[in-house]
């Protein structure tokens, strides 16, 4: 039976980490670290993503603001507010709530976020950083997906790694971080071949597709450890993961469930890299910050 990675014990234990590390932030520079988040349109699940990653900031000592824009904004008027924000001290991280409206540049937008700001980790200076094995601002939900990986304990030097997904917000940066801990990582995406065999080599399977439950028992090597990260709602409304968890559990050696394992991960690691951010924008110590 595989060990049940549980992430919302994970994050709740990183939360308090990095409130702690937000105390302290706020004595040194007088001030709390602060997450300004852009929301152009009235899409409902992003409504409700923002109101959460508002809360999670208030609740670690964080200050945090929405900036909301219509459907409509032309582009120059979302650059113009975030190149208010970056010319903001008090704003330490800013993160663009994804998809943008169809009409708007999403590249152009995000690459106007600068680096030292930039919590998601998606500016290629950060993207650059990650590969080259320099510092900078890491995405969110794959390094979530470390910390997961860790807190298992589940050994990562030497191991086969088989990332299927290929995104630049999850596969891309799950593959290097996993490179840079000296696995051996293979990227799979929709033209690989032989998919199954190639997911049955794995120490170590992500799954970051977004296709329910597409990875069943024959896919899991025994004793793999299994990191989902796929959300997938299925007909009755119920949210499943990219593995059949109940097909894979008894043969994994450690799973993350879904919801419950990576998803609260990503809130916990935003708060994390906001932390993260401040603390080098301050010009803080960095051996003293204790994340
Ligand atoms: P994405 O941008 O749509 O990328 C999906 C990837 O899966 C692509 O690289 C695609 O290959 C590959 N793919 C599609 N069908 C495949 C198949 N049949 N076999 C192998 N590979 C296939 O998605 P994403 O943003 O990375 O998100 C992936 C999943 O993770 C989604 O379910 C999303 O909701 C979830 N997610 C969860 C969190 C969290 O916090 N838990 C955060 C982000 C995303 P090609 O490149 O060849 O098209």
């Amino acid at each position: 039976m595989a060990k049940v990675i549980d992430g919302k014990v994970v994050a709740a234990a990183l939360r308090v980490r990095v409130a702690a590390a937000a105390a302290d932030f706020a004595a040194r520079v007088g001030r709390p670290a602060g997450l300004d988040v852009v929301l152009v349109g009235d899409d409902a699940a992003s409504q409700v993503y923002v109101r959460n990653k508002g809360r999670a900031c208030e609740e670690a000592g964080m200050r945090s603001a929405i900036h909301r824009l219509p459907a409509d904004a032309a582009q120059a008027e979302v650059e113009a507010l975030i190149d208010g924000l970056m010319a903001d001290e008090r704003v330490d991280g800013v993160l663009v709530q994804l998809p943008l409206p169809k009409h708007l540049d999403e590249q152009a937008v995000l690459d106007r976020v600068a680096p030292e700001k930039d919590v998601d980790g998606f500016h290629p200076s950060n993207v650059g950083a990650l590969w080259l094995g320099r510092e900078g601002l890491v995405p969110c939900t794959p390094w979530g997906c470390m910390r997961l990986l860790d807190t298992a304990g589940v050994k990562l030097e030497g191991a086969r790694g088989v990332v299927v997904g290929r995104s630049n917000i999850v596969g891309k940066p799950m593959a290097a971080l996993l490179l840079r801990r000296s696995a051996t990582v293979v990227m799979a995406h929709s033209k690989t071949q032989d998919l199954a065999a190639l997911c049955a080599s794995a120490d170590v399977l992500v799954a970051a597709v977004g296709r329910a439950k597409m990875i069943g028992a024959a896919w899991v090597k025994p004793g793999a450890a299994v990191i989902d990260v796929g959300i997938n709602r299925t007909a009755e409304g119920k949210l499943v993961g990219d593995v059949d968890f109940d097909a894979v559990v008894g043969h994994a050696g450690a799973i993350t469930p879904v919801p419950g394992g990576v998803g609260p991960m990503t809130i916990a690691c935003l708060l994390e890299n906001t932390v993260r951010a401040a603390w080098r924008r301050a010009g803080l110590p960095k051996g003293e910050l204790s994340i």
